[in-house]
């Protein structure tokens, strides 16, 4: 008999209990919608888009920076001293802007706090400075998109890859084909930050491996290769090496920010 009230007592309390979460979890949702939407830069009311214009317009200015490297430059010249002496091995990195705030804010809340709604506005804004850099034409032109892989141990630990995040999007908006299985990374590298530019070459060394499939091949393929932040090139250099060898024809780099060393780093 006590046994009986007491399965009752107990079921009612569960649906109590789901009654509870139904209606709180719906009641949220009814006053979201009710909210206007805000932008995720300046928290201002953003006619329910993720930015507002005049975040967006000042994320999109024209900066001045180096037409190879994407590097800022402080003069009104084309490249740097670096771009002027040095070959590299890919094209020409386009970059959304420089390493500083919002972006810099944008790319540690993807990264760090997972917000992956970071990841989608970012990806939208260098769509968006893509689309003012190149004609459709030029996007045509390439064939694959190619986003920096994580280390697998890495993957484990942040649950995704926001280059990878970007990528999709931008496979998305673009409708470029994407390169997701070939290529891995193989060495677990230290992290870059802090090391000097020597260190990162050296730390990125036969960092990724390309795995042959029989219906992909990369001979005469153009490809663009997207990542989240550039600073020395390293990790863009090291990929560039590997395509190179499976015969690439060109390879361009799409990132959100493109930074310097800073003067503690350089030595
Ligand atoms: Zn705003
Ligand atoms: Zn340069």
């Amino acid at each position: 008999m006590y046994r009986l009230l007491y399965t009752h007592c107990l079921l009612l309390l569960v649906r109590e209990i789901i009654i509870f979460h139904f209606i709180a979890h719906h009641s949220m949702r009814l006053i979201e919608s009710l909210l206007p939407a805000q932008c995720l830069v300046c928290a201002l009311p953003s006619n329910n888009k993720l930015i507002c214009q005049y975040c967006e317009k000042k994320i999109l200015t024209q900066r001045q920076y180096c037409l190879h490297c994407a590097l800022a430059l402080p003069t009104s010249s084309d490249y740097c001293g670096d771009c002027l002496t040095k070959d590299h091995l890919f094209e020409h990195i386009h970059a959304l802007g420089d390493y500083s705030k919002p972006l810099s804010t944008l790319i540690k809340q993807l990264k760090y706090q997972q917000q992956l709604v970071a990841g989608e506005l970012l990806a939208s804004l260098l769509k968006t400075s893509l689309e003012l850099r190149y004609t459709q034409e030029q996007l045509l032109q390439f064939d694959l998109l190619l986003a920096v892989p994580l280390h697998a141990k890495k993957l484990r630990q942040r649950g995704f890859n926001q280059a990878q995040i970007i990528c999709d999007s931008l496979h998305q908006q673009l409708g470029i084909p994407m390169l997701t299985k070939q290529i891995s990374r193989c060495k677990q590298t230290l992290p870059q930050e802090g090391l000097s530019i020597k260190r990162r070459e050296l730390n990125l060394r036969a960092a990724f491996t390309y795995k042959e499939t029989p219906t992909q091949t990369l001979t005469g393929k153009n490809i663009a290769i997207i990542d989240d932040v550039v600073t020395t090139g390293a990790t863009v250099n090291s990929l560039c090496k590997l395509l190179k060898k499976r015969g690439v024809n060109s390879i361009t780099v799409f990132c959100i920010s493109r930074t310097p060393l800073s003067r503690n780093e350089v030595k």
